[in-house]
């Protein structure tokens, strides 16, 4: 199995690298105590092409391959893991825009494109990990449909442009559920942004339709099928937010590295104590092999193989170790990373919200089971359950 990152995809890094080191290390720990990112971080993303690498070359994008996103996606979670939330939303536009009617398309790729950051909402209340269960309804009325409903823990709620939202159309299930493009300034869209534990850049929230009117034409794939036709592209994606952690983590070790050598303690510098430099030893392993894995994922991605079964398991082995990896960044680093004077707590809690985000571990481990083991190893017997 091939996944070397090409000469042109490391240059790709090194720029993104660069970009992301001058244009959102200083600013990260301000938007995660509360400051609103300025638009012009998005459209300087967006010119180095990081909002376009799925939006085919015809349409003004990269056609990336899926490895060389995942290489930019690591690249932005080493600054920040919430930002590289947009560059993976843009990768999944670019995947259903086939899906997209030509209004939809010719609207909102070239906003996408140049840094319109959207929201896709399908959490609610009460429907999470059992998503095919949503309560949010879209009724047809002549050439338009009229959605009603609420969603929870949409990441981007107070920044997007446009939302992409998953509602019932038909029966129970997951085949009575379509998406719907619908632009986020609409009336009949209350968007309630809260305090989250981390990944603040987003402006997470909560979202309330009321009798929103939107046109026929916003239908992204067949009715009733959007929520398995979207589904299909979820898989790749728990890839990209492993990498996005682990780039946070190696960030953390890299710097805790640092510290170690140049901390004194006990007549020397702590990196002599293997109780310090193990744990930065294992961890350096563990990331290393969390890392081939979301490559091997994304590579079977290019090559149009199955990689369900890997990215399940690397999602929950994956962002967990780079969660644990950065905690002991945090107590390496001494008081100083406690009082949030350094970027560890930050990153921590970024990287703990993706061990729920887009599928929970528990739901991870139950795919890569039944991948193993068949549908009987479920505990629920709905068979159009995600
Ligand atoms: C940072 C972040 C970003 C997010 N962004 C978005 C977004 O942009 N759009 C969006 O629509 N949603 C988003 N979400 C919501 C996310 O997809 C859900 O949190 C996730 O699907 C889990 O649903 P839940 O939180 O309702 O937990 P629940 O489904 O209520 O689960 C609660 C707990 O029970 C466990 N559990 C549930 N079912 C089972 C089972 N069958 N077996 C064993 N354990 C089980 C879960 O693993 C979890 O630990 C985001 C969440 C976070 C934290």
């Amino acid at each position: 199995m091939d996944f070397t990152i090409d000469q042109e995809t490391q240059e790709k890094a090194r720029l993104t690298r660069q970009f992301c080191e001058k244009n959102i290390d200083p600013f990260a720990a301000g938007w995660d105590q509360g400051e609103t990112i300025s638009t012009s971080v998005f459209e300087q993303m967006a010119e180095l092409g990081l909002m376009s690498l799925r939006i085919p070359s015809e349409n003004g994008g990269d056609s990336a391959s899926f490895v060389e996103c995942g290489s930019l996606v690591y690249e932005v979670g080493r600054s920040d893991v919430g930002l590289a939330l947009m560059v993976v939303n843009g990768v999944f536009f670019g995947e259903i825009m086939p899906l997209m009617t030509e209004a939809v398309r010719d609207r909102w790729a070239p906003r996408v494109a140049a840094g319109a950051p959207f929201a896709i909402t399908l959490t609610e209340p009460e429907a999470g990990s059992d998503a095919a269960n949503i309560k949010t309804t879209a009724r047809r009325d002549g050439d338009e449909y009229v959605i009603n409903g609420e969603k929870g823990s949409v990441s981007y709620a107070g920044l997007a442009e446009f939302g992409l939202i998953f509602a019932r159309t038909g029966g129970p299930g997951a085949r009575g559920v379509s998406m719907i493009a619908t632009p986020w300034d609409a009336p009949g869209i209350e968007k309630r942004p809260y305090a989250s534990v981390g990944e603040r850049v987003t402006k997470r929230g909560q979202v309330v339709y009321t009798d929103l009117h939107v046109p026929a034409d916003g239908l992204v794939g067949a009715e009733n099928e959007g929520f398995r036709q979207a589904m299909q592209f979820f898989d790749y994606n728990r890839a990209f937010l492993t990498l996005a952690c682990i780039g946070a983590a190696e960030r953390s070790l890299e710097e805790v590295s640092e510290h170690v050598r140049t901390r004194q303690a006990f007549g020397g510098p702590l990196a002599r104590f293997q109780g310090v430099s193990f744990p930065i030893a294992e961890h350096l392993t563990k990331l290393e092999a969390a890392k081939l894995l979301a490559y091997k994922v994304l590579s079977l991605k290019d090559a149009g193989l199955p990689h369900s079964k890997e990215a399940a398991m690397v999602k929950w082995f994956g962002i967990r170790e780079a969660y644990e990896a950065i905690h002991d960044c945090l107590l390496l680093a001494g008081w100083p990373a406690y009082s949030a004077e350094l970027e560890h707590d930050r990153r921590m809690r970024d990287v703990m919200g993706l061990e729920l985000g887009d599928g929970t571990s528990q739901i991870m481990k139950m795919v890569v089971a039944r991948e193993v083991l068949g549908r009987e190893s479920l505990p629920y017997s709905r068979p159009t359950s995600a």
